[in-house]
């Protein structure tokens, strides 16, 4: 069986026709418009998905925000150009006329990356570090959504209570410290206006202002880490996104993690699938 997997994300869309050994034998990705609304989403998803439906059964898609039966609500609206609410499932079933599964883009890539590690371990967690900070649990081999679709959404948990106003409306989330977002809305005078990949770059250059940013938003998420280690007892944390896979991001987050108690300490890897984890696990979800 052939399956039509669509990742919605913050920065782009992409749709590939999925086989039944999950290789990817077509893919097509366009940018996720900056000024959204559901009128504009639609059109891209009817553009992306009509020259791949006939070719496939089912639909699988994972979607950035929290998708509670079938309908998208953005828990951050910056992240997704301001579109709060979506009919999801509705709208790519009526494109696609095929069957439709939606979830959240990191709950489908936690699903994938847990496949991908070694057969003992039964608790996990995935981390993705990219526009936003978001995740999925894995407890005891099952995949955890939540009643309403919020499990594993570490993004918006406490930080720092005097930190910045998040995009949720909490103050201090981890989202608005951590996240590409958070890191280049921290950028003063010569940085200022940059994005989080230039502000990289410039880190690996040697700017001093740059490596601070890249430091605080690594030290931000080992210290969520502890705190995810704490609620799960997790056995392994697989970090993506593209801040999370990060040349030398990883490195410094297991080097604040050391210095954490022995406890609250976990194995770090990084992710399996790199930016393909969405899709994937959104595509096993449907064909298990
Ligand atoms: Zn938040």
């Amino acid at each position: 069986m052939n399956v039509l997997a669509l990742d919605i994300g913050g920065t782009k869309l992409a749709a590939a026709l999925v086989d039944n050994d999950l290789r990817i034998i077509e893919r097509h990705e366009c940018p996720t418009p900056a000024s959204q609304t559901p009128q504009a989403l639609t059109a891209s998803l009817e553009a992306l998905l009509s020259p791949l439906a006939d070719r496939a059964q089912r639909v699988a898609v994972a979607s950035t925000g929290i998708i509670h039966q079938g309908v998208l609500t953005a828990i951050n609206p910056a992240n997704l150009g301001g579109l709060e609410h979506f009919p999801l499932q509705e709208t790519v079933s009526r494109i696609t006329h095929l069957p439709c599964l939606a979830l959240n883009d990191a709950q489908a890539a936690a699903w994938a990356e847990y496949q991908a590690l070694e057969d003992d371990i039964t608790d996990m967690a995935f981390i993705t570090v990219s526009t936003g900070v978001g995740g999925g649990i894995v407890s005891g081999g099952r995949l955890m959504m939540g009643d309403g679709g919020l499990a594993g959404h570490f993004g918006h948990t406490l930080a720092d209570p005097d930190g910045p106003r998040c995009g949720c409306g909490r103050i201090g989330c981890v989202e608005a410290i951590a996240s590409g977002r958070g890191i280049a809305a921290a950028a003063q005078s010569a940085l200022a206006g940059l994005d989080a990949k230039a502000i990289f770059t410039k880190a690996r250059e040697g700017d001093v202002q740059a490596q601070s940013l890249v430091q605080r938003s690594a030290r931000v998420l080992a210290s969520m880490i502890a705190d995810v280690k704490a609620v799960t007892d997790c056995q392994r944390v697989v970090i993506g996104g593209s801040v999370g896979l990060a040349v030398g991001y990883l490195e410094q987050v297991t080097g604040y993690l050391a210095q954490e108690p022995k406890a609250y300490q976990v194995m770090l890897k990084a992710a399996h699938y790199r930016h393909d984890a969405g899709l994937l696990g959104a595509a096993m979800l449907v064909q298990k």
